[in-house]
């Protein structure tokens, strides 16, 4: 029993860390920068964690772009105020997502500027043999080590873990939860100390200021995430853009700040 709540705690963590830290805020929001070498050992890491629900991390950055640009209208590609319930929500995001990973979907040029691309491995990720691959690894786990089959019940969650963890925060953390700065969109932050979502979860802080690399903003808004960026810093791994922080409009719909570097800003 033990290893499975093990096995489930830490791919619930290390998938979510590798979704906040390189599909979000390095892909969507260039919040750091780092070498070809590490992007592609942070890609192969986001691969083996996510498995059966990696999303290309310039797939996710277009969509995502385009949900701070356009958050809580009918060009949001995942608002709670357009669907009625949060399946519907999460079948249009899988059906956008293939949109824009197929070439189907027509991208403003604004959305592809600066976006990491490893085609090969985006393309076995998003194969149907790796996912049932993974699907497999998955279930074999399972049947080696759960105790019982009501643990089964739990290899959905594995298969579909990224799309649920961005179902938390695109959902509830656009529905319930509090807010730090009051904007004309409904982001909130879902936890007082997120310690389940690695920061994600201070969603209004993150659409306040979606650059910045700490998603936390009063002293209690510990961001796990951040710390992290910290220490690959400190290590020379990744490099994070020194921010001068830039007001975005009342609205709160100003996004693809552009990261300013302190000595530029100084010489202007
Ligand atoms: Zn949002
Ligand atoms: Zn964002």
């Amino acid at each position: 029993m033990l290893f499975i709540l093990l096995f489930f705690v830490a791919h619930w963590y290390l998938s979510l860390f590798m979704q906040t830290f390189l599909q979000h805020r390095y892909a969507a929001h260039g919040a750091f920068r780092m070498s070809k070498f590490w992007e592609r050992f942070f890609y192969i890491a986001a691969y083996i964690t996510q498995g059966s629900s990696y999303v290309s991390p310039r797939v996710y950055a277009i969509m995502h772009r385009m949900h701070h640009a356009y958050t809580d209208t009918e060009m949001d590609p995942h608002s709670p105020k357009y669907d009625d319930n949060l399946f519907k929500m999460m079948w249009k995001t899988r059906q956008m997502t293939v949109n824009i990973f197929t070439g189907k979907l027509d991208i403003e040029p604004r959305f592809l500027k600066n976006l990491p691309d490893w085609k090969w491995l985006d393309r076995i990720g998003h194969s149907n043999i790796s996912r049932l691959l993974w699907i497999g690894i998955y279930t074999w786990v399972y049947i080696q080590f759960a105790p019982s089959a009501w643990w089964f019940l739990l290899i959905p969650a594995h298969i579909l873990m990224l799309p649920l963890q961005g179902m938390i925060i695109n959902w509830f953390a656009h529905k319930y939860g509090s807010t730090n700065f009051s904007m004309k969109n409904t982001s909130t932050n879902l936890f007082k100390v997120d310690i389940f979502m690695m920061g994600e979860a201070y969603h209004n802080n993150h659409h306040k200021n979606p650059s910045s690399t700490n998603f936390g903003f009063r002293w209690h808004e510990f961001d796990p995430t951040f710390l992290i960026i910290k220490l690959l810093n400190w290590a020379h791994i990744i490099r994070v853009n020194k921010l001068v922080p830039i007001p975005v409009s009342a609205s709160g719909q100003v996004v693809l700040n552009k990261p300013v570097d302190l000595n530029q800003a100084r010489n202007r």
